[in-house]
């Protein structure tokens, strides 16, 4: 059976290359555990190689967006080649932060093709911005995914994609404030579907889902549990080893 699928998204944090080498002594703590996972951190770029040096053993590098050209002059822009020659394995794209700045389902298409071009494993974030009685947010998801992977219908694609669902207004709060058990599981099943209308029932029963928003230890069980989820990405908690040892430990005995 696959491992579960654990991503430390440290966003902008920690706030000093001093404080991430800290974490990661922290983590190496428990490498062991963590080579049980199929588990990627996504750090800052000016913290990729304190990453590589020191959790290398134990965790893949990940970023957390990828430009869109994979050639040409580009100021200011990390493209995928030196990620790449980072030894970046996943880009993280389409994160509701990113697209809160403006990134279309347009932009993130292209960014999820580059990221195959380049040979890296592109994890697309969805998620509705709230959710209503009518069901709307369903709609509203079924066309994010779409629109999001227009364009990419090869089952070869498929079968390197990851799709993060992260409910944004989910993300970034407490644990009893994140989406239940139950209601994951409904959702898991609707992305199945939608993914199946995209690629056809073999292909998307390859691709993994994963579940972002609040996750700790102690949600983290029973939304893995309960849910057919395939594991999840963790903003907040993967800045403190000890939280994040507990999700890995919950993924790991559930
Ligand atoms: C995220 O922003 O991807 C995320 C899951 O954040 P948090 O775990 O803090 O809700």
């Amino acid at each position: 059976m696959a491992k579960p699928i654990l991503i430390g998204n440290w966003k902008n944090n920690p706030k000093s290359l001093e404080e991430a080498s800290e974490l990661l002594t922290a983590l190496g703590r428990k490498a062991l555990l963590y080579k049980k996972l199929s588990l990627s951190i996504a750090a800052p770029y000016p913290y990729l190689d304190a990453v590589k040096k020191k959790a290398a053993k134990y965790a893949n590098l990940a970023s957390q967006d990828i430009f869109f050209e994979s050639e040409g002059v580009h100021t200011g822009s990390v493209t995928p080649d030196i990620l790449k020659s980072f030894g970046v394995k996943l880009a993280i794209i389409g994160h509701s932060e990113r697209r809160a700045l403006g990134e279309t389902n347009e932009v993130v298409a292209t960014k999820v093709k580059t990221a195959f071009m380049s040979g890296i494993i592109p994890l697309l974030c969805i998620g509705e911005l709230e959710r209503d009685e009518e069901g709307r947010h369903l709609e509203f998801l079924a066309d994010e995914l779409k629109f999001s992977l227009e364009g990419i219908r090869r089952k070869e694609d498929a079968e390197k994609l990851i799709i993060a669902y992260e409910p944004v207004w989910a993300i970034g709060k407490r644990a009893s404030e994140a989406m239940s058990a139950t209601d994951l599981a409904e959702m898991v099943i609707f992305i199945k579907k939608t993914l199946t209308d995209i690629f056809g029932r073999e292909a998307a029963d390859s691709i993994p889902v994963i579940y972002g928003g609040s996750v700790d230890a102690t949600n983290a069980e029973s939304l893995y549990k309960e849910s057919g989820i395939r594991g999840f990405l963790v903003g907040r908690a993967s800045l403190d080893a000890k939280s994040f040892c507990e999700i890995a430990q919950a993924l790991i005995s559930s």
